[in-house]
């Protein structure tokens, strides 16, 4: 097995154990590790994406947010270039959460590449998963609010991904959200 592979099952196996206590917010309750690994899987079969650094922070994007998990730990285990673009996708839980859905649109811009890379795929696999299954307690006019800031967002990732732009592109007008 050459190395690149070892290292994406550390990563995939670090991400296992941090989020194996957590469910998605679907009526299933689908494992959420599910998630960041659709989301690796996004990037490197949709997007055509074989940095490696940009697949291992996919993978790690949602553990610094919602688990036990610091920047200091993957800057450890993983590297600084990994860890800095976590930090990048890793929303202020100190903010109240209105307010850390208008900095993700204001800060959209401002991301690195990989970090934009990561911010769409996320978004392309969250608004499938809305397509797929309303989350429990969750209404019609909700879900189309959510598509609504999502687009928001993804106007600030302009340019970097073609073929994910497009299908997201494909979902806003769908649901006759404006890009
Ligand atoms: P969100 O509304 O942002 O929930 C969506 C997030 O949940 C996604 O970004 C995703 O994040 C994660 N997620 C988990 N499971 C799923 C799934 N099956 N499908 C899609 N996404 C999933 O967060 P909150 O529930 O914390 O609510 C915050 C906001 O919702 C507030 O700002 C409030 O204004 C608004 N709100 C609106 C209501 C309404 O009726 N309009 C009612 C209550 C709140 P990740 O990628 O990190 O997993
Ligand atoms: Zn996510």
């Amino acid at each position: 097995m050459n190395t690149e592979s070892v290292i994406l099952l550390e990563t995939v196996n670090f991400a296992a154990e941090k989020h194996r206590k957590q469910r998605r917010k679907d009526p299933e309750g689908t494992p959420y590790i599910n998630h960041p690994i659709g989301v690796a899987r996004i990037l490197s079969h949709e997007g055509g994406i074989t940095d490696i650094e940009v697949l291992q922070a996919a993978l790690l994007h949602d553990s610094v947010e919602d688990t036990d998990t610091s920047i200091a730990e993957l800057d450890a285990a993983f590297g600084q270039t990994v860890a800095g673009i976590v930090q990048e996708v890793t929303d202020d839980k100190s903010l109240p959460k209105q307010e850390r859905k208008r900095l993700q649109v204001e800060h959209a811009p401002h991301c690195s590449h990989q970090a934009k890379l990561v911010k769409l795929a996320d978004k392309l696999y969250n608004l499938r998963d809305l397509n797929r299954c309303v989350p429990t307690g969750w209404t019609a006019e909700r879900v189309q609010e959510y598509f609504l800031w999502a687009c928001q967002v993804v106007k600030g990732l302009k340019d970097t991904n073609p073929a994910l732009e497009a299908k997201l592109q494909e979902l806003f007008t769908q649901r006759g959200v404006e890009l």
